[in-house]
């Protein structure tokens, strides 16, 4: 008898954070303002303050009256989260940043400095409810849902951090922890503040923004619609529904085939390649007939809309599973290839100080 499902759709709605700025609509914003006696265009110095100066401090908005600033950071600027550690590691160009949220939870995100660009990865939950055995944030079930200004947060305290150092901040990536399409609505609304013109939000491009997803087909599909140019990531690991049943429970809903279909939905309607993140797992998805099916089905559902990320898996604590040899890891590579699909191996920079894909887990006791 097959084991009963333990995924998690509806995140409780317990300990959400008091509402910001990044939470609300521009006519939201407005009636704040109302409420408080101040006219509507302070919400465009609002937004200036917010997405161009990056700042999240009311004291320094100093075109404010100073007599409403008070409430201004009640009403629309509370404190989301407090800093609590940095740790960098490869020569300082990774860093990671702890978090504590209102209600005491925890929350990672990483910031990767390469020549030429700065990735930050971002998460979208507290937990996640997918339970990807190999992943160390799926081992504790999901915490809570971010809300929109947490995530959006975590991008505005990255931009500040690379201006201050003199760079930019250029490409997102939802890689952190969580599933961010288990949180549509509100990673939708922190996509668009990322991407924004205008004074509407910090005007990252669609295309430097990455959404990796477990293969929610109908939220994918969704997305799709969106009508946005970012790009899609899916976490399919084995080509096969055998074997991605275990090791993507969500493929037991959604199985391969349909999350193929809604990639190459999502690939045609926004005319972006979609990434395929592949962990590669020492005697368990890293044999060449796996390899070779991998390229078939992709080139079958996807043709040349598509590429291959393969990530060697970063061992999480307790567990016996490990990365492919290296040798092995070549051979998957060129098998891939030849079947027509590009094929790439990504770095694993952060591994040093489990910043490394899937390691984020918030666990403040294992590493204090
Ligand atoms: N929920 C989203 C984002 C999560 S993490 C998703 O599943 O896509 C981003 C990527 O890291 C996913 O592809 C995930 O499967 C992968 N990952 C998780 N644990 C890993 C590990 N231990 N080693 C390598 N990659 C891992």
């Amino acid at each position: 008898m097959a084991e009963p499902l333990k995924l998690n759709f509806s995140a409780p709605r317990r300990g959400m954070p008091p509402q910001h700025f990044a939470d609300f609509t521009v006519d939201e914003r407005v009636a704040k303002l109302a409420e408080l006696g101040l006219p509507k265009f302070r919400a465009k110095q609002l937004a200036k303050h917010y997405y161009q100066h990056l700042t999240n401090d009311v004291e320094k908005m100093t075109d404010i009256p100073a007599e409403k600033r008070a409430a201004v950071k009640e009403a629309l600027f509370p404190e989301l989260m407090t800093p609590i550690r940095q740790t960098s590691t490869d020569d300082g160009s990774t860093t990671k940043s702890l978090w504590r949220l209102h209600d005491g939870t925890l929350l990672e995100s990483v910031l990767m400095r390469y020549p030429g660009r700065a990735t930050l990865c971002i998460s979208s939950q507290a937990g996640c409810g997918m339970a990807c055995p190999f992943c160390a944030t799926g081992q504790g079930g999901l915490d809570r849902n971010l809300s929109t200004a947490e995530i959006v947060e975590q991008f505005r305290n990255a931009s500040a951090q690379m201006e201050a150092e003199g760079g930019r901040l250029s490409n997102v990536v939802f890689m952190g922890m969580g599933e961010p399409l288990a949180n549509y609505k509100r990673v939708m609304h922190a996509v668009r503040q990322i991407t924004g013109q205008d004074g509407e939000g910090f005007g990252l491009s669609q295309r430097n923004v990455t959404v990796s997803t477990v293969g929610l087909a109908p939220a994918i599909r969704k997305f799709a619609d969106e009508g946005l140019a970012c790009t899609l990531a899916v976490s399919l690991h084995t080509p096969d529904d055998e074997l991605r049943d275990s090791l993507v429970p969500v493929n037991n809903r959604w199985p391969v085939s349909e999350v193929l279909d809604a990639a190459r939905y999502y690939a045609d309607k926004s005319g972006r390649r979609v990434s395929i993140e592949y962990a590669l797992i020492r005697d368990k998805n890293d044999q060449g007939f796996r390899a070779d099916m991998l390229g078939r089905k992709l080139h079958q559902a996807l043709g040349s809309k598509v590429h291959v990320n393969v990530i060697p898996l970063n061992p999480t604590p307790g567990s016996e599973w490990d990365a492919a040899p290296k040798a092995r890891q070549d051979e998957f590579v060129r098998r891939v290839i030849a079947q027509g699909v590009p094929c790439t191996v990504r770095d694993t920079k952060g591994d040093e100080i489990a910043a490394a894909c899937g390691q984020l887990a918030a666990d403040e006791r294992e590493s204090a």
